[in-house]
C-alpha cells in the first residue's frame, strides 16, 4: 500500500553518517562493519531502494542543524551562520539526488498529484524517484526570520521551531520556557508564507504559546503519547486534543525509547522490552480514542534519526517493513478506509487542504 513517512533525516545520514543512500541497506551495513563512532553503525534501516521496496513513495525529509550557546552541553554549531551553512549543504545533497533521478521535491499541489499518479500507475517502483517534502527540524539555523522566505523559495514547507534543548526561536525536548519575541516573529513569517508548523519537540510552554500565536496549519510529524510513555518528549492528552481540534495529523515514530516505558539508553533492548510494531499501534490507537476517529494519525517513523536496529521494533529489519502495519491495523479492527488513511490518506488530506 502506498505509504507516506512524515519524518526522515535523509540528508543528515548522507552527510554526517556518510551513507550513500542510493545503496541497499545491506551494503550500507557492510561498509560500516567495525565502525564504532556512532551507536547505529552497521545497523541502519533506511535507504532509497528500501523506501521503494516498501512502497514509501513520499517522505517528509529534514534539514537539521543546532546552534549551541557556550553553556549548552548538547552537540551543535557555535553560530547560527555555521548552522545555516550546514543546512545548505544538506539541501545540496537533496538537489544532487534530484539530479541523479533518485528523488523529486514536492512543493505544491500540482507536483503532489503528479507524483501520486506516478506512484500509483501499477508499474514497479524501481525507477520511480522518491518524493520528498522539505522540512526543517529545529529552526536555529535560520539566521533571522527573513531566511524563512529564502527557504520557502527553495521548497521548505514545514518548520519545527525546536529540537532537543534550548533553541533560538523555541524551547525543545527537556527544556522549558516559551517562544518569546524571536519565536513569534518566526511564526508570523511562517504563517504569512503558509508554512506548516511542526509541533514535534516543542516543550510544553513553547507548545501552548506557539499554538496560541500561530494561525496557520499545524502537524506533529513524529510524536507519541505521554499517557503510554511518560516523558516530556511525548504529548499529553490535552496537547493531542488541541492538535486534533486544529485538524492536525500526528505521525507515529518507531524509536524504541519513545514507544515503550522505562527505556534506558545503551542498556534496554527491543527484545528485552518487547518493542514491536504493534506497540506503535497502541500509540496511534490512543490518539484515535481521543479523536473518536482514525483521521488524525499517520506514520512519521524517524527510523534514521541517529538510531538503527538496536533501537527499533524487533519485527522491523528495514523501513520496507512498514508494509506490515496495514495487517496490524486490520487485526485491531480498523476498516480498509481507516488503514488507507493511516498509511497515506490523512497526510494527503492535510496537504491538499493546506496547499489548495
Ligand atoms: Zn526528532
Amino acid at each position: 500500500m502506498l505509504t507516506i513517512d512524515a519524518h526522515l533525516d535523509l540528508s543528515m545520514n548522507a552527510l554526517e553518517w556518510n551513507r550513500d543512500l542510493r545503496q541497499p541497506v545491506a551494503q550500507l551495513r557492510q561498509r560500516e562493519a567495525g565502525m564504532t563512532d556512532k551507536p547505529d553503525r552497521a545497523k541502519g534501516t533506511v535507504s532509497l531502494p528500501e523506501l521503494r521496496r516498501g512502497n514509501i513513495g513520499l517522505v517528509v525529509a529534514t534539514q537539521i542543524a543546532r546552534y549551541v550557546a557556550p553553556d549548552n552541553p548538547l552537540p551543535g554549531w557555535h553560530s547560527p551562520e555555521q548552522a545555516w551553512a550546514q543546512t545548505q549543504g544538506q539541501r545540496a545533497w537533496y538537489n544532487a539526488m534530484e539530479d541523479a533521478g533518485e528523488m523529486v521535491q514536492i512543493r505544491d499541489l500540482a507536483g503532489l498529484e503528479k507524483h501520486l499518479t506516478r506512484w500509483q500507475d501499477g508499474n514497479p517502483n524501481d525507477q520511480k524517484p522518491v518524493g520528498y517534502i522539505l522540512s526543517l527540524e529545529g529552526a536555529d539555523s535560520l539566521r533571522t526570520p527573513a531566511d524563512v522566505e529564502t527557504a520557502y523559495n527553495y521548497g521548505l514547507r514545514a518548520i519545527g521551531p525546536a529540537h532537543y534543548g534550548p533553541g533560538r526561536y523555541a524551547q525543545g525536548t527537556d527544556a522549558s520556557g516559551g517562544v518569546g519575541p524571536a519565536g513569534q516573529a518566526l511564526l508570523q513569517e511562517m504563517e504569512r508564507l503558509n508554512i506548516i508548523l511542526d509541533a514535534t519537540h516543542l516543550c510544553d510552554d513553547s507548545f501552548w504559546e506557539a499554538l496560541d500565536y500561530f494561525g496557520g496549519p499545524v502537524w506533529a510529524s513524529h510524536n507519541n503519547c505521554r499517557a503510554l510513555v511518560n516523558h516530556n518528549r511525548q504529548f499529553s492528552d490535552e496537547q493531542l486534543k488541541e492538535l486534533i481540534a486544529r485538524d492536525a495529523v500526528i505521525g507515529g515514530p518507531l524509536d524504541a525509547w519513545m514507544m515503550v516505558p522505562g527505556w534506558v539508553r545503551g542498556q534496554s533492548t527491543p527484545e528485552g522490552t518487547n518493542c514491536t510494531l504493534s506497540v506503535m499501534i497502541d500509540h496511534l490507537d490512543h490518539i484515535c480514542q481521543l479523536a473518536g476517529n482514525a483521521r488524525h494519525i499517520g506514520i512519521g517513523s524517524d527510523l534514521d534519526g541517529a538510531f538503527g536496529k538496536e533501537q527499533s521494533p524487533t519485527d522491523l529489519e528495514t523501513i520496507a517493513d512498514l508494509q506490515k502495519i496495514p495487517d496490524l491495523l486490520r487485526q485491531r479492527g480498523y476498516t480498509e478506509a481507516d488503514v488507507a488513511n493511516v498509511m497515506h490518506g490523512n497526510w494527503l488530506r492535510f496537504l491538499r487542504r493546506v496547499w489548495a
